[in-house]
């Protein structure tokens, strides 16, 4: 194992990356995993990783697991870079999805828990508890449900019947939380760790889960022989971007590519609080907006976790923006994403939004490479499409006459 120690956001007091820590003991902020870079490197041989299945595992090495034998994994990670043929020759760039709606539970959530499951098993855990507006709660039930461990998944009393009946096949403990805004769940979390000492999976709260987010830097610059110049990610507490983030910054330390791409993130502008933090030059943004009011439901956060720092510094730091968007502007990318061949929930389609909002204001030049994260499939969230595709469909008999008929008919201009 190359990680040496997990260190505070904050106080930057240290700990042991072989026990089971939530957040900082001593101050209560967010702890990070550190490696020994110098060690890493001496080790690393590239050809022989290229060689491996692709999946989040490929990238073992940048993982803090002792023991392979811990790894509970589906054949997450790996999923394709696809070239868009629409967006991208639309504004003169190089445009890439990266197609997450592919993965085992349906959402970029799986490589976090496999990772954060795997360490919790490593760590001798049996029992955990997570939040979630739904994706998550899927993907925790399903690798703790392999993993042999009790959990319990708290979700949003709005999470849709789609996610819910998914998160329960796995048969593991669901419970309804009736709140206003996401501030009072993380005050609950916070209070279940100090008053129990529960072990918790929340993103940042649980340091593997954003690790594991490091590989969208590793599968990225494989697939396109280098680094983009911008990453594009929707925002909810901010762990894929600033994994993502953490994955170039480890790939430029150890000498794999010379600049680390903007790091662009979006919110919905119902709940817009980092934007606009970032908007305003600010370090740390405070409460906004109504969670109820989008229908990117994976990422509707009024409450920041830890007032968005990490996701803050991940955009100052490289030269990149957090932009937020409308529901308007996500429903004509979800259209677009279709047209491209890539059925995405909501959330997933705004990281196109947010670049045309880029585009907007010439940021963009030609020919650039950007990556768009497509986070989460739209059977998750099928009744995002209702007023996109209308339910009177033509009934015809099942005779060929009819058929011929209708085939005149749709077809008549096209000739
Ligand atoms: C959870 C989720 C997000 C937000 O991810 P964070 O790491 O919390 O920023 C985005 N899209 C989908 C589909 C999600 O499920
Ligand atoms: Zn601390």
């Amino acid at each position: 194992m190359f990680a040496h120690r997990l260190i505070c956001d904050s106080c930057g007091r240290s700990y042991p990356v072989d026990q089971p820590f939530n957040t900082c003991p001593h101050c209560g902020d967010l702890l990070e995993t550190e490696y020994d870079l110098e060690r890493l490197q001496a080790h690393l041989d590239w050809e022989s990783i290229a060689r491996r299945p692709n999946t989040l595992w490929k990238w073992r090495e940048f993982f803090p697991i002792n023991d392979p034998a811990h790894i509970v994994t589906l054949g997450e990670g790996g999923t394709p870079l696809v070239p868009s043929v629409i967006a991208g020759p639309a504004l003169g760039i190089d445009l890439y999805f990266k197609n997450d709606s592919l993965m085992p539970t349906g959402s970029f959530k799986d490589r976090g828990f496999s990772l954060a499951v795997s360490k919790a098993k490593e760590l001798g855990i049996t029992k955990g508890l997570t939040y979630t507006s739904g994706n998550a709660g899927a993907s925790f039930a399903a690798y703790t449900r392999r993993a042999g461990m009790q959990s319990v998944i708290l979700v949003k009393h709005w999470t849709t019947p789609e996610k819910l009946v998914m998160i329960r096949s796995y048969g593991q403990e669901v419970v309804k939380l009736v709140y206003d805004s996401f501030g009072e769940v993380t005050a609950l979390l916070d209070e279940a760790v100090a008053k129990v000492g529960l072990y918790q999976f929340v993103n940042f709260i649980n340091p593997m889960r954003h690790e594991a987010m490091k590989s969208y830097a590793y599968e990225v610059t494989e697939q396109l022989g280098g680094a983009p110049d911008r990453m594009i990610h929707p925002v909810g507490t901010g762990g894929g971007i600033w994994g993502s983030y953490k994955g170039f910054t480890e790939l430029k330390a150890l000498g794999r590519i010379d600049r680390i791409p903007s790091m662009h993130g979006v919110q919905p502008s119902a709940t817009p609080p980092i934007a606009e933090a970032f908007r305003r030059g600010d370090k740390v943004a405070t409460p906004k907006g109504d969670s109820h009011a989008s229908i990117a439901q994976s990422i509707v956060s009024d409450s920041p976790l830890k007032g968005g720092k990490r996701v803050l510094r991940a955009a100052y730091e490289s030269g990149g923006t957090i932009e937020d968007v409308t529901d308007a502007e996500i429903l004509r990318a979800l259209q677009v994403l279709a047209a491209e061949g890539i059925f995405s929930e909501p959330a997933g389609a705004a990281p196109l939004a947010a670049l045309w909002r880029l585009a907007e204001r010439g940021e963009l030049r030609r020919g650039e490479r950007v990556v768009c994260v497509v986070t989460g499939t739209g059977l998750k969230q099928p009744e995002a499409w209702a007023e996109l595709v209308s339910d009177d469909i033509q009934r015809i008999p099942c005779q060929f006459p009819a058929l011929q008929t209708f085939l005149a008919e749709q077809w008549k201009e096209a000739k």
